[in-house]
């Protein structure tokens, strides 16, 4: 459920079995979030919230509602591209170098820049979106290296080195940008 509230913009209500009061918190999107038990009606839901309006100014780095819509905006723009882009490029690698990966998944995880599972499903963030193509690659090329090694073993790396010679150089520079949008 969302409160639009007049002074936080729209308030993520996110009702859950598990939780057993009420707790403030960020969403990865600058909104705030208000995870409650199951059973608290929408009335209760807004009258903590009122209670609770100081201690929420003072501690919780809400953005403000225009910059939470600019950053949707820019995700789904982001999402977009990633699509049209991510998948193809995933395939492209792993033919040429006789990879076979069973699914391809974007996020857009605050975290991490791709990730591959045990099960052959290969995750890749949408932020890549917005590096250098060689770096972009260059995560590409590593988790279809973790299909054959899953782990940062030697030869994982001597894996990787087959196919990005420059790989130490791209995953430094990578430190530079971050995965979130
Ligand atoms: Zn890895």
């Amino acid at each position: 459920m969302i409160i639009e509230d007049k002074e936080f913009g729209e308030v993520i209500v996110r009702k859950s079995p598990l939780a057993r009061n009420i707790k403030f918190s960020i969403s990865t999107s600058g909104r705030l979030a208000m995870s409650v038990p199951n059973y608290t009606s929408d009335f209760l839901a807004k009258r903590f919230l009122n209670t609770n309006r100081k201690m929420i100014r003072e501690k919780l780095p809400i953005k403000d509602p225009h910059e939470q819509r600019a950053r949707d905006y820019q995700k789904k723009q982001l999402m977009k591209k990633a699509k049209e882009y991510l998948p193809y490029r995933l395939e492209y690698y792993a033919k040429l170098y006789g990879y076979k990966y069973d699914k391809c998944r974007l996020t857009h995880a605050n975290t991490r820049w791709g990730s591959c599972s045990s099960n052959r499903t290969i995750s890749l963030n949408i932020g890549l979106m917005k590096v250098p193509e060689a770096l972009r690659d260059y995560v590409i090329l590593h988790e279809l290296a973790h299909l054959n090694h899953m782990n940062h073993s030697r030869d994982f790396w001597a894996e990787v080195s087959k196919h990005d010679h420059n790989y130490k150089v791209h995953e430094r520079k990578l430190k530079l940008f971050s995965p979130g949008v």
